[in-house]
């Protein structure tokens, strides 16, 4: 599963469709430029260092 980062804010998105690129399921990244975010698998995610999941997007994934 893919998720979207926000490079600018180090926080982690879930994508609201298919493409993954545009808005989160919280709604947030309607006003984020595409060079601003990333499309980062489950497994990549090890390589980045303090990224925050979104409370909106992984809510019951634990982290509240
Ligand atoms: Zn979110």
């Amino acid at each position: 599963m893919n998720h979207v980062l926000n490079t600018h804010t180090n926080t982690l998105h879930k994508p609201n469709n298919e493409d993954g690129i545009g808005v989160a399921v919280c709604g947030s990244l309607r006003e984020v430029p595409l060079a601003r975010t990333q499309f980062v698998s489950e497994a990549e995610l090890d390589t980045y260092d303090g990224v925050a999941r979104c409370g909106n997007c992984f809510e019951g994934t634990g982290g509240y």
